[in-house]
């Protein structure tokens, strides 16, 4: 509970940002504090240590889960891979798009990134609506890998995105309304 708090204490908020209406929770505080940051890594590296005896590689979100997915990956001493927006990735690809507010997206992955049967966990820094890790859930399904579960700093509860990644597990370190 004191860690959690002292990572909480790390993450601030802007109201109207980057439109009106949205407070944006901001994790810029917490990349800053290397001892809180230390905290934060150790509680996701505990809480996977704990659930999962076999983790083979973990995937992150571009572009925030690119923080904390390689940290927990070289803690794990296994690989992390990109899931990127379209466009960013060389050689053979594959995506997935999915509905935004306002319009679409796509997420990629380069082809040879996960193989079947492989054991991964998906992470970004925070969980809205679940759009973008239900993207990336479907992408790792159709390379035929098995999710493990998603993981995130912080989630926004009354989005209730966990609904939306339906049988999928979330965890979360932080949870705000
Ligand atoms: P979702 O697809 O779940 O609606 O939105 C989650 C994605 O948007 C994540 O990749 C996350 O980085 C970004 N995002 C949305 N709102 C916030 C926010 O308040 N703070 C941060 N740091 N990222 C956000």
């Amino acid at each position: 509970e004191q860690k959690l708090e002292r990572v909480r204490q790390q993450v601030r908020s802007f109201p109207d940002f980057p439109s009106p209406g949205i407070n944006f929770r901001d994790i810029t505080p917490l990349l800053k504090d290397p001892s809180a940051f230390c905290t934060a890594m150790d509680l996701m590296e505990a809480h996977v240590r704990k659930c999962f005896p076999r983790v083979d590689v973990i995937a992150g979100l571009d572009s925030r889960g690119f923080l904390f997915g390689p940290v927990l990956a070289q803690r794990l001493g296994i690989g992390f891979v990109l899931i990127r927006k379209k466009g960013k990735l060389p050689g053979p690809t594959e995506s997935v798009s999915y509905s935004l507010e306002y319009g679409k997206a796509e997420l990629e992955i380069q082809t040879d990134a996960v193989d079947a049967g492989q054991k991964v966990l998906i992470i970004d820094d925070l969980l809205a609506t679940g759009g973008t890790l239900w993207a990336a859930c479907q992408l790792m399904k159709k390379k035929g890998a098995e999710i493990l579960e998603c993981l995130v700093l912080i989630e926004l509860t009354s989005l209730r995105g966990t609904e939306k990644l339906k049988s999928v597990p979330i965890y979360s370190l932080l949870q705000y309304d």
